[in-house]
């Protein structure tokens, strides 16, 4: 069976929504697609955003825990989120994160393709790649992330026979593997890093990749306690029916399915307009209203 195991999301942690909302959408150009609440601490907003219609594979999504100190990266965990843009629009890109007054490091050439790197304001890299042959696009797409791991041969292992990942070279200490037909690559540390993750704001907090559906979802639950590893039950996300587990090399992997989508309890055309909850929290949301961070700035 060909495996197919291109990102579905990224999630991270920040700790200030009104910035989180400002930063992705005024300076990375991405749509808020959702805005609800962490279901496991629904007193903080998870706020999703990517493409127009919220698309699986275009995700980053955003835990703004309000009082999270900053983290550090290190092993267990990705150290950069890669967003691609037309190559065409590099030197636009950076006179728009000029006069955003974001500094920017670059644009460097890896594996042939120029990359700009710069932090979002809670610490996190992002490296925006000029690629070819794109189209237009006035959003960045997500193109991949950079892991650290504590086992990175046992990491390796897991995307290119479990999941179908292909080794593409490796440059300066970064291994790549392609998911072909996503436009995406991990680039994985081949030594891993001497320290272990500090989550915190600016620390992603798990990858997400793409299942087309439930069956599909049991099927790699079962090969991944086959190999050893200690799967979660299949969650209820609402947007899609989720797996977690914490891969040999520490990083925290998620399978999420494509339906049902986004569009479920929102029109397609308003999505991220108000905030949603699921329906076990809807009793709560008036409790859940009052606990929550505004959105919108003071004053
Ligand atoms: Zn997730």
């Amino acid at each position: 069976m060909t495996r197919k195991f291109g990102l579905h999301h990224v999630t991270m942690l920040s700790n200030d929504p009104v910035e989180t909302l400002r930063f992705y959408r005024e300076v990375m150009r991405l749509h808020l697609v959702k805005q609800t609440v962490n279901f496991d601490a629904p007193d903080i907003h998870h706020l999703y955003f990517g493409d127009e219609g919220g698309r699986p594979g275009t995700l980053l999504t955003f835990f703004p825990f309000t009082d999270a100190a900053r983290g550090h990266v290190g092993g267990g965990a990705a150290a950069a989120i890669a967003l691609a843009i037309p190559a065409e629009d590099m030197e636009a890109w950076i006179l728009h994160l000029v006069e955003q007054g974001v500094d920017t490091l670059g644009p460097t050439e890896r594996f042939g393709e120029a990359v700009l790197r710069l932090e979002d304001p809670f610490g996190l890299t992002l490296d925006l790649i000029g690629r070819v042959g794109i189209g237009s696009t006035a959003h960045p797409v997500l193109a991949g992330a950079t892991l650290l791991s504590q086992a990175p041969a046992e990491t390796e292992a897991l995307l290119v026979r479990l999941m179908g990942y292909e080794p593409a070279g490796e440059e300066r200490g970064f291994r790549r593997l392609v998911m072909p037909g996503s436009g995406q690559a991990l680039d994985l540390a081949r030594d891993g890093a001497a320290r272990p993750v500090e989550a915190g704001a600016g620390i992603v907090h798990h990858l997400a990749f793409r299942v087309p559906d439930e069956a599909g979802l049991l099927a790699i639950r079962a090969e991944l306690v086959a190999l050893g590893l200690d799967p979660t039950p299949v969650l209820d996300r609402r947007y899609f029916r989720s797996v977690y587990v914490r891969e040999p090399g520490g990083i925290l992997f998620e399978f999420a399915t494509d339906p049902p989508g986004f569009a479920v309890d929102e029109r397609p055309d308003r999505l991220g307009a108000s905030l949603q909850l699921p329906p076990e929290l809807e009793p709560l949301r008036a409790d859940i209203e009052r606990r929550l961070a505004p959105l919108t700035p003071a004053g």
